[in-house]
């Protein structure tokens, strides 16, 4: 058996940029493909990296912001047709999440909406993320059908949220499942407003990858990557947004949401990880800074192997030589 971790896409943050797609990533398990965030791309990247949509087993989503979730409907639809075998229906691919909030998130004097969209549900969790994605191409999930073979509908996905333990009890993790090949576990991380966030480790016996997330420096974060063999993690260089116009509150804001490129090397060092691998770049755009010196400055405090990610970037496990 092998584990294969594969970069969809690596781009931090919701607006378009030329050259990188949206934060999204791949965990193959003996066939099986965990996809971890969905963002811009998405499904045309888990196809160029050859991946079956007919193996698709399940969805992650570590927070609802849109970078991170905005192509679940074409992940899910766009590859309808497949999902059926010789008995009926392939299993529903699952989606995991953030549930709803226990209150909705409000901002200060100087970050607050203007407008409340959809008052009656103004912070939505996973399963009614899933919900309204079926509720607004039921269109298509209804019609389509009367002219070309499809899969039931109704067998298509299931939303599922994660709840979080109290705080109280003891530990920060909770498991999310495990079939006795893949094991699943999560934390809650620290994202500004996006409340909840999460962070998720996979282990499987070929070894072991977490995905941080967007995160601030995060104890929880670094207890759950223990000793993996990659953590995926996402980076910020504030100074260069700094020096591309963000100040005052805007820039405090940025760092409520995001781990430095001067900070990772430590959080990976803390966990005592064999490889970082970078992803969720901000500033996105590829020539803004280059892979090395992303690599360079984010390894400093960290004494495993440091790697730049990029769209299409693989690694196999079990590590050679392990
Ligand atoms: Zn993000």
């Amino acid at each position: 058996m092998t584990t294969e971790l594969v970069l969809l896409g690596t781009a931090g943050a919701p607006m378009p940029v030329a050259g990188r797609a949206g934060i999204s990533a791949a965990l193959v398990v003996a066939e099986r493909v965990f996809v971890i965030d969905c963002g811009r791309g998405s499904p045309s990247a888990f196809a160029d990296a050859g991946l079956d949509f007919r193996r698709l087993e399940a969805v992650f989503l570590s927070h609802l912001h849109a970078d991170h979730a905005g192509d679940l409907p074409g992940l899910l639809l766009y590859p309808w047709g497949c999902r059926a075998g010789d008995d009926g229906p392939l299993a529903p691919i699952r989606v995991y999440g953030p549930s709803r909030p226990e209150t909705v998130p409000e901002g200060d004097a100087i970050f607050h909406r203007e407008t409340t969209i959809h008052p009656e549900r103004p912070a939505p969790g996973t399963t009614d993320l899933v919900e309204s994605i079926l509720a607004g191409y039921a269109y298509h999930l209804n019609v389509m059908p009367l002219d070309a073979r499809m899969p039931d509908a109704g067998a298509l996905v299931r939303g599922i949220d994660i709840l979080l333990p109290a705080r109280t009890q003891g530990t920060a993790q909770v498991l999310v499942f495990d079939d006795g090949v893949v094991k699943v576990t999560a934390v809650a991380v620290t994202h500004g407003r996006a409340v909840p966030a999460l962070a998720y480790r996979f282990d499987t016996a070929d070894g072991s990858v977490v995905f941080s997330g967007d995160t601030t420096v995060n104890d929880d974060l670094i207890a759950l990557a223990q000793g993996a063999d990659i953590l995926v993690h996402h980076v910020a260089d504030l100074g260069y947004l700094e020096r591309h116009g963000f100040s005052g509150a805007a820039l405090e804001r940025m760092a409520a949401l995001h781990t430095d490129v001067t900070e990772v090397g430590s959080v990976a060092e803390r966990a005592g990880v064999h490889e970082l691998i970078l992803s969720h770049f901000l500033p996105a755009e590829p020539d803004a800074i280059t892979a090395v010196d992303w690599a360079e400055r984010a390894g400093q405090g960290f004494s495993g192997r440091t790697t730049a990610g990029r769209d299409g970037l693989r690694r196999t496990l079990p590590r050679v030589g392990r």
